[in-house]
């Protein structure tokens, strides 16, 4: 009997990496949801679509095949069946994915698509309303912190030297992301009632992996 896996939290708590994990452990498929929301946003930065222009994002975004496949190294991107993993991680899609995310029907688009690969159950799925909006019949719901100094770090640690971003740059990006995050106002991030908080600051990625499987087990 497989169940679903809700993974929340802000911006480099570090959810992808365990949720990634947890999935490799139950054999289960990993979805990375905001890597759709990085993938729409690189596309529509790339195609001079502002996050103004609703009515154009969303007509865009609805004649686009986007698709998720398991890769080695987590999760990759398809666009239209254009392998875009490599460029939306970058500081210019940063900057942005927050305003693109708050376009309500966009929002709607994503999720539907999202409950689509999680039917069959056996889903680790990370973002930032999947517990409160995607799958909030989740068995196992988990929402992951840690304090914005070391959720800055822990970003800086993988991140492309030649960008040239200070720690400092980080910190600030992810607060200002995190405020975006949580107050806008469709699907707000928000930990749902049913959630387990963990705060990660002081723990391992094995500890935590450990403790989430914990819940897991049947
Ligand atoms: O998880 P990650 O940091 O890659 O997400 C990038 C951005 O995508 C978030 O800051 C958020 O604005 C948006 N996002 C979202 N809902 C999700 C996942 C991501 O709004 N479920």
């Amino acid at each position: 009997n497989r169940i679903n896996i809700a993974i929340d939290g802000p911006a480099g708590a570090g959810k992808s990496t365990v949720a990634r994990m947890v999935a490799s452990r139950l054999q289960y498929i990993y979805v990375d949801t905001g890597a759709m929301y990085r993938a729409v946003t690189w596309y529509m930065q790339s195609h001079g679509i502002s996050a103004e222009n609703e009515q154009k994002v969303l007509q865009t975004v609805q004649n686009m095949v986007i698709e998720l496949k398991p890769h080695e190294s987590g999760q990759m991107v398809l666009l239209n069946g254009e392998d875009v993993t490599p460029f939306i991680r970058s500081q210019k899609v940063n900057s942005e994915v927050s305003r693109y995310a708050q376009i309500e029907d966009l929002r709607h688009h994503l999720v539907h698509l999202q409950r689509m690969m999680a039917l069959s159950k056996g889903v680790v799925m990370d973002g930032r309303d999947i517990g409160t909006t995607v799958l909030p019949a989740a068995e196992v719901k988990i929402f992951m912190t840690a304090s914005v100094k070391e959720r800055a770090l822990r970003r800086f640690k993988e991140l492309d030297k030649a960008e040239g971003i200070t720690l400092e740059q980080l910190e600030t990006d992810i607060a200002r992301r995190d405020r975006l995050d949580e107050e806008r106002e469709v699907s707000p991030l928000r930990r749902a009632e049913d959630a387990v908080f963990l705060d990660t600051t002081d723990m391992n990625i094995d500890e935590v992996v450990e403790y989430i499987t914990s819940f897991c087990r049947t």
